[in-house]
């Protein structure tokens, strides 16, 4: 079984000062494909002062020459870009062909798009007689989650590097392909040394970032419960903050919308890479009246959706990522079966492979709107139903949880849908249907977070507005 053991840290491989191992698994064979060396806080300073002593240079040069390393790692990532499709749909569970397009090429593109941004966008504007500089915040700490690797990854160094900072990346030590990779196309990019930092570890190597005397800001993607650890540290020195955090999305069904398409796409939104996506769908609220059909759409579609090795073309669903997470998902189903919810689908007997940790799409309907199905994040294919008796009440329900990550609304008319999408406290919203925008702002409200990913929203979060007054 191939080991990994080395940080990436002033251009150069280093040992790590092992504090633990991980092992991760394949998740739909369950063979062991990589054991994770884990660093603690030991080797976190010189990563951080590396990227201390990177941040002049780089930040001296103009952001066309720094959007000229964002183009050059997007291609360095392509070249492998096959390889990585594979290895995280080995990892995560994703289907393969959806790993090559969702987890490879959307980030590798998001990569260029963002160098692009340094031909139109103003790094520095006038105020009457002030001069408004938008400064790189310096030294960021960007720690992300495994369920979409490198484009969590992405989303935090294409902006960071574009805006003159220096990161050091603790990625999650679940998902390790992507961080071998990415060091090599750093290498292979040519990246100034200390500029991009990676240190290999979990929790307790977090945690020396976060409080490093030499860390600007925290830019941290995974769940509500670290996030929240991570920010009370963070407050004790005003580290700036970026939190890309959980969600409980739903997607609302108003009367006359189009029934069939919303249930279809909600279904495919929440059974995406297994339900391991933070913006997933994973409440559907529909008219009380429509509840019967809408039920029955559920039940076809649900079984129509094969589960399966990742690399087979059958397959529309793969497993989780590791044993720990089928069994976190399944108390949730276990939960709900006991308490008597209405199973469409699915649930914690229904039929999946005999080997990987697989959890068959799961449906369940008139979901009480206080039940822990209907507020948590279960992060699993699970799909909670509730009913709703008018849009007002739709609104409420949709706005009735801690998160307020993503929606969706599914209307007679697009004017109809956006009227409702206004009184969402969620930061996207799509209205029948349309299509992801990866320059649109990405984020949360509430419990889903502070700050957001994408296009130029994305770039002045590691911006500082300095004004300057001249005569
Ligand atoms: P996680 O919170 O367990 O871990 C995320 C990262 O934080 C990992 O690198 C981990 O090693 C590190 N970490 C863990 N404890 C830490 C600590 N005390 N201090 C510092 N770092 C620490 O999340 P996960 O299981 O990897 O990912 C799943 C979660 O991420 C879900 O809740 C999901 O909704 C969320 N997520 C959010 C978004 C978004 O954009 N809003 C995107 C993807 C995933």
């Amino acid at each position: 079984m191939r080991q990994l053991g080395e940080h990436f840290i002033d251009g150069a491989r280093v040992p790590v000062t092992p504090a633990g191992r991980v092992t991760v698994h394949d998740s739909a064979s369950e063979a062991p494909i990589v054991t994770v060396v884990l660093g603690d806080g030991a080797d976190v300073p010189a990563a951080t002062q590396a990227a201390r002593r990177a941040l002049p240079a780089w930040r001296a040069l103009a952001p066309t020459e720094r959007a000229g390393y964002l183009r050059a790692i997007a291609d360095a990532l392509e070249q492998h870009g096959a390889e990585l499709a594979r290895e995280i749909a080995r990892e995560v569970g994703m289907p393969l062909k959806l790993s090559q397009r969702i987890q490879v090429d959307a980030p590798v593109a998001a990569w260029r798009t963002t160098a692009a941004l340094a031909d139109g966008f103003a790094f520095e504007h006038a105020i009457d007689h002030s001069r408004i500089v938008l400064d790189p915040v310096g030294v960021v700490a960007a720690i992300t989650p495994w369920n979409y690797p490198l484009h969590q990854i992405t989303g935090k160094l294409a902006p960071a590097l574009l805006a003159g900072c220096t990161v050091v990346l603790k990625p999650s030590e679940l998902a390790p392909a992507t961080t071998v990779r990415l060091i090599e196309a750093i290498e292979r990019a040519g990246l100034p040394a200390g500029v991009v930092n990676v240190v290999l570890g979990g929790a307790a190597a977090g945690q020396a970032l976060v409080t490093d005397a030499n860390v600007d800001m925290v830019s941290f993607t995974g769940s509500t419960a670290v996030g929240r650890r991570i920010a009370a540290i963070a407050a004790v020195d005003m580290k700036r903050l970026s939190m890309e955090l959980g969600g409980k999305s739903a997607a609302v069904v108003l009367p006359g919308a189009d029934l069939a398409r919303a249930v279809k796409a909600t279904l495919a939104s929440c059974m995406l890479n297994a339900g391991q996506t933070c913006s997933a769908t994973t409440r559907l609220i529909v008219p009380r009246e429509d509840y019967a059909a809408c039920r029955d759409l559920l039940v076809r579609q649900a079984a129509g959706m094969t589960l399966g090795d990742p690399e087979d073309a059958e397959t529309r669903i793969g497993p989780l990522l590791s044993a720990a997470q089928r069994e976190r998902v399944l108390a949730f189903v276990t939960e709900a079966e006991q308490a008597g919810f209405d199973r469409i689908a699915g649930g914690s007997a229904a039929p999946v492979p005999p080997r990987g940790y697989f959890v068959a799409p799961t449906v369940f309907g008139q979901v009480p709107r206080d039940s822990r199905l209907a507020n948590e994040e279960v992060f699993g294919p699970v799909l909670a139903v509730l009913c709703h008796d008018g849009p007002s009440d739709a609104v409420a329900l949709a706005n009735g949880t801690d998160y307020g990550l993503a929606a969706t609304v599914w209307a007679a008319s697009d004017a109809e849908g956006e009227a409702v999408a206004r009184q969402l406290r969620a930061g996207q919203v799509d209205v029948n249907g349309a299509r992801f925008n990866p320059l649109a702002p990405f984020g949360g409200f509430g419990l889903s977070g502070v700050g957001r990913e994408g296009g130029r929203f994305g770039l002045e979060e590691f911006l500082e507005p300095k004004a300057i007054q001249l005569q």
